[in-house]
């Protein structure tokens, strides 16, 4: 099968191995996949990974135990459980400690004509969700998340409310911000691209160019969605003492940091990673967000090692991998 392969480098590989499906596992034709900002880690030796990267995409059931399944259309949650280890066996199976991950830890994604996971991952979508917003099904149950970890209404200040500011104007930041935005947040997009912070203004969000922001630690909740140590630094800055900083960013490169704020400030600190992929596939059939604008080029398979150059480039958003 044709597949995109990371082993030291990212290469295009047009005769794979095909996956085999076994143990309760589906056998997943890939429509389309998305590139995400972990992808692009993964290239630079995130998680020490090496095979097929992908975890973002929608797909055909080929082969399935569940006959049910068969000919479905389906997105699938990323991470391949035990079931049996004390994590799942106590709810918290998405921190499995004998997980892998698709496309980012022991198990092969969907940046490829075929991909497997376990039924159980899969979820069927309804017509209502088309390929385009499928893709997009992982990353906003990632957003999603963020309102399990946080009570955004449970201490409101004297006007009520909280005040929310996302640090980052890339593709998680803007799915963050629509999500927070429909749970009634006055939510604040702080990005470094005009384009981007358009869109925000297009959903009527407020945002700020970030050459503009002077930190007054005076926010509530501060999400970090950059996917850089400086990100993580501007929310230490930001935030209220005693308020919440939710990192979503994951980096690779390390960067010496002064956590002492968190001390001084009595800063709680959540990371935030997998969400609920149910959730998001209800926001996207009710169009609850807007996820189109967010596409912002498709390129083939074949040119897949492009594609993530042009998916790091500043500015871009969405690219979505084809596999016709
Ligand atoms: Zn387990």
């Amino acid at each position: 099968m044709r597949a995109l392969f990371f082993e030291k480098s990212l290469s295009y590989h047009p005769r794979h191995p095909e996956p085999s499906a076994s143990d309760g596992d589906a056998l997943l034709k890939v429509r389309q996949a998305g590139i995400c900002g972990t992808d692009l880690e993964i290239v630079h030796g995130y998680m020490g990974f090496h095979g097929v990267p992908g975890h973002e995409f929608v797909a055909d059931v080929v082969s399935a135990n569940d006959k049910n399944l068969v000919g479905q259309r389906v997105v699938g949650e990323i991470n391949i459980v035990c079931g049996r280890c004390d994590l799942c066996l106590s709810g918290l199976s998405s921190h499995c400690r004998n997980r892998s991950v698709l496309g980012i830890h022991k198990h092969d994604g969907a940046f490829a004509e075929f991909v497997r996971l376990p039924s159980v991952n899969l979820h069927v979508l309804p017509r209502t969700v088309d390929d385009d917003a499928a893709v997009f099904v992982e990353p906003l149950a990632a957003a999603c998340q963020i309102l399990k970890q946080i009570k955004l209404d449970a201490k409101p200040d004297s006007r009520g409310r909280k005040w929310v500011t996302v640090l980052g104007d890339g593709r998680l930041g803007l799915l963050v911000a629509q999500v927070l935005r429909n749970a009634n947040c006055p939510v604040r997009v702080i990005g470094k691209h005009p384009d981007k912070l358009a869109l925000c203004e297009k959903w009527q969000i407020r945002s700020r160019p970030l050459a503009d922001i002077a930190p007054r630690h005076d926010q509530d909740v501060v999400v970090d969605c950059t996917g850089s140590a400086d990100g993580f630094e501007l929310a230490m800055q930001m935030v209220r003492p005693r308020g919440v900083i939710v990192l979503k960013s994951t980096v690779a490169g390390a960067k010496p940091l002064n956590l002492s704020p968190l001390v001084v400030d009595e800063i709680t600190l959540i990371g935030s990673r997998c969400g609920p992929f149910r959730e998001a596939i209800r926001a996207l059939a009710e169009k609850q967000v807007d996820v189109a604008s967010l596409i912002y080029r498709r390129v083939r398979l074949e040119q897949g090692v492009d594609a993530f150059d042009l998916a790091r480039r500043p500015g871009v958003l969405k690219v979505l991998l084809t596999m016709e």
